[in-house]
């Protein structure tokens, strides 16, 4: 029996990146995929068929996370495929760097929407199935897991990126509350917060033999991610095996937290 066998998920911005690895990962533990995506059609289908060729089950559907109403229809078409759903994971996001001064108000509005706003709407229509249903013993133990795609970011400030590092800082205490407001249902929700994970949103970060080496020195573990280790950490967290962790942001960076300017004596 794999560990998420029958399980129905949904990762949110599942067409590139982190999310197409996560869905990837899921449903080779045995989870039939929901792939959201906002723009690429292509991708997510990419990703479908990569899923399928695997012999696991996949669809696509397109929603803008910020949208309540394109997040309702999203979750619709999700229960008229699959009928219930059992691991969210709030992964769709994005940046629109500024320097602080000249940030625009879309920019920050921008960010904030996607990846803050848009965990909000998703784990409530996901709470929600989690609630009218209960746990389905021969499923999991629990009545529904999320896993909010956070980031180093919710700990450590970055200059130029004050709206991405808010909006993650905001995941960490959204997840928190609704962790704590939801366990005595049996609702399990964690955060990931991944360092560096090569993906095209941080692609200037290690495009060029520079700008890597200068990424490395922020790693004490000295290699960039990969999305599978993002992937594996999802699995578990979607599991039984972590049934009595939530609440916690599992910081999955190579080391990045732990202040690498000091490994010298700072
Ligand atoms: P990515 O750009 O490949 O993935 C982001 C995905 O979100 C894309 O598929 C994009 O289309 C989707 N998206 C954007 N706006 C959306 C919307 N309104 N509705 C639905 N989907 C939308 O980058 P990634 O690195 O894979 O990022 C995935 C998540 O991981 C993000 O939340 C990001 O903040 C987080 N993260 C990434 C890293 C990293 O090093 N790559 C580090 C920390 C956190």
């Amino acid at each position: 029996m794999q560990p998420l066998q029958d399980q129905v998920a949904l990762v949110t911005g599942g067409s590139s990146g982190i999310g197409a690895g996560v869905a990837k990962c899921l449903a080779q533990a045995g989870a039939k995929v929901v792939v959201n995506y906002s723009s690429s059609a292509e991708g997510a289908q990419q990703v479908v068929r990569e899923i399928e060729s695997e012999g696991g089950t996949a669809i696509s559907v397109q929603a803008d996370v910020s949208q309540a109403d394109r997040v309702q229809h999203l979750f619709q078409q999700l229960f008229d495929v699959f009928g219930t759903i059992d691991i969210l994971v709030n992964n769709a996001g994005l940046q629109k760097d500024a320097a602080f001064v000249d940030m625009t108000l879309d920019d920050w509005n921008k960010v904030i929407s996607v990846n803050l706003t848009g965990q909000f709407l998703c784990s409530q229509q996901a709470v929600k199935e989690f609630l009218r249903r209960g746990i389905v013993p021969e499923r999991s133990c629990a009545a529904g897991k999320i896993i909010c795609m956070s980031s180093v970011h919710e700990v450590i400030p970055w200059a130029g990126r004050c709206n991405y590092a808010a909006s993650k800082g905001g995941v960490m205490l959204l997840m928190q509350s609704m962790a704590q407001e939801l366990a005595p249902q049996k609702i399990r929700i964690n955060s990931i917060g991944p360092g560096a994970i090569q993906t095209p949103i941080n692609r200037s970060a290690w495009e060029t033999p520079y700008a890597k080496a200068k990424l490395l020195n922020l790693i004490p573990y000295n290699r960039i991610g990969v999305v599978e280790d993002i992937g594996k950490a999802a699995v578990w967290l979607a599991s039984d095996e972590s049934d009595y962790v939530t609440g916690t942001t599992l910081y999955v960076d190579g080391g990045m937290t732990l202040y690498p300017g000091f490994a010298t004596g700072g």
